[in-house]
């Protein structure tokens, strides 16, 4: 956790010599307070509610000196991770796999952190199943290969350029008949338009729902949290196509750029499961709001 702002913080840095020591902040404190929030990728609107509260704290004197500024950041901010903290427990009630489609854009680590779920999910004692569905780029299928051979977790591949909707396909089958407990389909990032990568994705969901009618489980969008509001606008788009159920977002390590989550949670009011702090198996923290609310304001 402590490699959560590996950088400075940026919400925090300095914020201590900032505020007076005693008496409530002026206007001007508030002022740079807010700018240090919006320059964290901390998002206007979630900004907009942690100062509300803030200057609401200031009004009926409950902000009377630098200790109670920091106390009243800490719980604003905890309000807005709060709500869209809830692990995933993967587990289906019926016979078969839980089934875990991951989407994400190209570079968002989505490689990486199904590999790290897939360690995480074995050493629970579960077995575990991958599927190699982004044919649309070879690295990708042996990247997942090299990966489950390496792990001693079988993949389902086929060649590169081959029906994606079909590798799901066959691998919702084939965790089926092995009782698979855990099955992880890897998608497409890219493909030649934006349009036709939704397309994709749909019909991937399409052909796993007719094989098995529950499935899947879980629809989780990998997210680069280094890239600030960004994220936010490709998570809407995942959403409206796919209908997401929780986010994995990477990279916050090294960058003082965790305050994306907090416009990631109180703009798209869905819930983080995972947070990815390096390019390591073991790098992958389940999302804890209290945990991750101390990591930024420390
Ligand atoms: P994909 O194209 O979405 O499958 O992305 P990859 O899984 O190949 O990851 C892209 C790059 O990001 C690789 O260099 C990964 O090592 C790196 N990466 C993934 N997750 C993290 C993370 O949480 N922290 C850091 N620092 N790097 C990460």
């Amino acid at each position: 956790r402590e490699r959560l702002n590996r950088g400075d913080s940026l919400l925090t840095k300095d914020l201590t010599e900032l505020l007076p020591g005693s008496g409530p902040p002026d206007e001007d404190t508030l002022e740079e307070l807010e700018t240090r929030l919006l320059m964290a990728d901390v998002g206007v609107s979630a900004t907009q509610q942690i100062m509300d509260g803030l200057r609401e704290r200031l009004n009926r004197k409950a902000l009377a000196n630098r200790d109670q500024l920091l106390q009243g950041l800490r719980q604003e901010v905890h309000a807005i991770l709060d709500p869209v903290e809830s692990a995933l427990e993967p587990r289906q009630p019926g016979d078969g796999p839980f089934v875990i489609l991951v989407v994400g854009v190209n570079g968002s680590g989505k490689t990486t952190t199904i590999g790290k779920l897939a360690r995480r999910f074995r050493d629970q004692g579960k077995s575990v199943m991958l599927a190699a569905g982004d044919t649309f780029r070879a690295a990708a299928v042996e990247q997942l290969q090299v990966w489950g051979e390496r792990n001693d977790v079988p993949v389902i591949a086929h060649a590169t350029g081959a029906d994606s909707a079909a590798v799901a396909h066959d691998a919702v089958q084939s965790a089926l008949s092995r009782d698979i407990d855990v099955l992880l389909i890897d998608t497409a990032g890219r493909l030649h338009t934006q349009a036709g990568l939704m397309d994709e994705l749909k019909k991937v969901r399409r052909v796993i729902q007719r094989v098995m009618p529950s499935a899947p489980h879980e629809t989780l969008l990998v997210l680069d949290g280094s890239t600030g509001q960004n994220a936010i606008a490709q998570a809407r788009e995942f959403h409206s196509a796919v209908e997401l159920s929780g986010l994995a977002v990477t990279k916050l390590d090294g960058s003082a750029k965790g305050g994306v989550l907090l416009a990631v949670a109180r703009e798209l009011k869905i819930p983080v499961r995972f947070i990815g702090i390096g390019e390591a198996a073991e790098d992958l923290d389940v999302f804890r709001a209290e945990d991750f609310t101390r990591a930024l304001l420390e």
